[in-house]
This record gives C-alpha cells, structure tokens and sequence, in this order.
C-alpha cells in the first residue's frame, strides 16, 4: 500500500543532545501504525521531528512528497495533526468553542457544522456537554475532545501521543474503539505511539519498538504480540 507519511533515517536533537539516531518509518494510506517503547524510548520525539517541531535531519515525505525544510504550521496545513500527550484542551472552554477551534482554518461553515455534529455522533459525550468547560470534564472526556477537536481541522494523518494515559480500561477501550471507526470510516490514517503494547497491537496493524531512539524491532501487529522479547519487555507475561 501507498504510504501517506513516510521517514528515512529521521534524526532529532534536544539543543546539542542527539535523541534519534535514524529513525525508518512508515504509514500506509488509511492505516494504523503504532510506535511502542518504555519512557525515553523517543516515541513523544518522533512524532514532534515528523511534524518539524524540533530540530530533525533525514527524509520524510507526506503524500509522496519530500516535506524536509517545511513548518509544522505548513505541515499542518497539508493535513497532519498531533494530539499531544496530556490532552491538550483549552480548559477555560466549552467543548463547543474548542472543536470550533479546532476549525479555525477552515471557512466552510456548513462543513464545519456538519463535522461538529459527526464528533457528538462519534463521542455521544462532547454532544451532551456541548456548554461544558473543558477543564471541568473528566480526563476520558477531555481525551475524547482533544481527539474530536484535531478532527475538526480535517486532517489526514493523525500523530496520537499516549492517548490511554492515566486512564480506566474502559475508557481507553472506548476511544481505541471509537478510533477505529473512525479510521475506517473517514480515512483518516493513524500514527498511535503508546505505552499500552497490548491495546495498540489491538487496533494496529504494523509496529516499531523504539528503543533509545532506535528502532529495536518491527513488524505487523501479529509478529509483535507473539515476540518474546515483546511479551516479556512490554506486555508482561
Ligand atoms: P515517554 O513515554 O516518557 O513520554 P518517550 O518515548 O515519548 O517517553 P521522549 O519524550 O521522546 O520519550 O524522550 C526521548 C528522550 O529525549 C528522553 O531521554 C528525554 O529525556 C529527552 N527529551 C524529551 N523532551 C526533551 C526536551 N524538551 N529537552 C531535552 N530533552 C528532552
């Protein structure tokens, strides 16, 4: 399958302190793809080096296209969108105003309502807290609209950052489930980096092991889940 957002030896630097040391990866078309390691692994770099959020070296193409040298506003502007680690909501508004902000680019107000209506279709919970602060919801909740607010811009790859982090098992089991269709129905590719190797090898189909800003291992969704090296590092049995 063609890949949407594609990385060839993608290094990254914190001021003079290498963090990736060449880094290949890739997103099919319409695909979930996740990026698993323990803390420091480099998984929260990786997603910022591919949107050019930090200072990076390599090659990474979207759509077919060498995207090196762009903004992260431009790559943004292409189609890519982050849902960063810790949610990222603004708290001092309601889910209504934050998925309208997460339009803020867009001038077509019919689709832009029409979107708004699918996320409550989605997450039946922004839709009954509509006039709800943001920073009053619950973290699930909060999970829900930073996800359901980086949709709005209508992005074609999403970049999720932890999304199951200090959550209950059911909740991250609604979300993962809720992303899933949404990647079915909307095509909207998926870049998934998490701690939670068991959830992620759920909805994936292909993963990289980073390990020290290197990838350790990779392979589909099923080779990783019967790795040994896996099963004993990550997913504790
Ligand atoms: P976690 O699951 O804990 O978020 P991670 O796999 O996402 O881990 P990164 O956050 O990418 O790991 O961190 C990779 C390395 O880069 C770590 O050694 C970390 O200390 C370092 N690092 C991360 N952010 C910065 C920063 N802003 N400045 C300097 N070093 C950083």
């Amino acid at each position: 399958m063609t890949a949407i957002l594609e990385a060839r030896n993608l290094r990254a630097a914190y001021g003079e302190r290498p963090v990736l040391f060449g880094i290949d990866l890739r997103l099919p078309e319409r695909g979930i793809v996740a990026v698993l390691g323990a803390n420091g692994a480099g998984k929260t770099t990786t997603l910022r080096a591919l949107l050019a959020e930090i200072r990076t070296w390599g090659e990474v193409t979207f759509q077919g296209e060498s995207v090196n040298g762009r903004s992260t506003q431009e790559l943004v502007r292409m189609g890519m969108m982050m849902v960063p680690e810790g949610r990222g909501t603004f708290t001092d508004f309601t889910v209504e105003e934050n998925l309208l902000l997460g339009a803020y680019s867009r001038k077509d107000k019919d689709g832009i309502g029409r979107d708004m209506d699918r996320m409550y279709e989605y997450f039946p919970v922004l839709g009954q807290r509509r006039k709800q602060r943001a920073g009053s919801m619950s973290g699930g909740e909060q999970q829900m609209l930073a996800i359901a607010r980086a949709l709005m811009a209508r992005p074609k790859v999403l970049l999720l950052d932890e999304p199951s982090l200090g959550l209950a098992p059911l909740i991250v089991q609604e979300i993962f489930t809720i992303l899933t269709t949404i990647n079915r129905e909307e095509g909207v590719s998926m870049l998934l980096v998490e701690q939670d190797a068991v959830r992620a090898l759920k909805v994936a189909s292909y993963a990289y092991l980073l390990e020290t800003g290197r990838v350790a291992l990779e392979g589909t969704a099923e080779q990783l889940a019967a790795s040994d090296d896996v099963r004993r590092a990550y997913l504790g049995y």
